[in-house]
């Protein structure tokens, strides 16, 4: 990799002019907010649970001449990993592909991001000669992760124990406190019979 460039500090202005692409493999250890994500159940991954998920991540600048006026500076952001999650249905774990593909445009300053953000389907960035690109995968493969992991189709047909169903019946039978309190407002409403 080209010294040049390191991606706890890219000059994104550089990068971007030349046109240069990089891309590579990170271990999921290397970023921690994302690990979070990962359980470590041996059913998730019982063929090499020792081994640590692996991020396949690729970034590619690009220089958009405008005429007559500055140039367009965008990043273009690929990362993928299997995360090893906990499926919310059985409990079990669950691999999940998780893909991230965004593209960043960067301006002068908070201000021009600020006022073009209503009318830009890309994300807009503050221009800097200091990007972390690491934190910026990390935040794009937290954003695809699913909130609710599921196995299409779950392996154990054992979802849940009989003190947990007996809960969400419980749950469920509860009125709804708003509904309630609808009708004692009504009431006064109500025409005198
Ligand atoms: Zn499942």
């Amino acid at each position: 990799m080209d010294k040049k460039f390191d991606l706890n500090h890219l000059n994104v202005k550089a990068f971007a002019r030349e046109s240069l692409s990089l891309l590579g493999q990170q271990s999921i250890t290397h970023f921690a907010r994302l690990a979070e994500l990962a359980v470590n159940l041996e059913e998730a991954s019982p063929n090499d649970s020792s081994k640590p998920s692996q991020i396949s991540w690729s970034i590619q600048g690009e220089w958009v001449p405008v005429a007559g006026g500055d140039a367009q500076i965008w990043l273009h952001l690929k990362a993928e990993l299997e995360l090893p999650m906990q499926c919310q249905r059985c409990m079990g774990g669950v691999n999940v592909s998780v893909a991230a593909n965004q593209s960043f445009r960067f301006v002068p300053d908070e201000a021009t991001a600020e006022s073009e953000d209503d009318e830009s389907e890309e994300d807009l960035l503050v221009l800097t000669p200091d990007l972390n690109v690491w934190e910026l995968i990390e935040d794009e493969l937290i954003m695809s992760a699913p909130i609710v992991p599921k196995h299409p189709i779950c392996p154990n047909l054992v979802p849940m124990s009989a003190v947990d169903h007996a809960f969400e019946v419980a749950l469920d039978a509860r009125p709804n406190p708003f509904a309630a309190l609808a009708k004692l407002k009504k009431k006064p409403n109500e025409s005198p019979r």
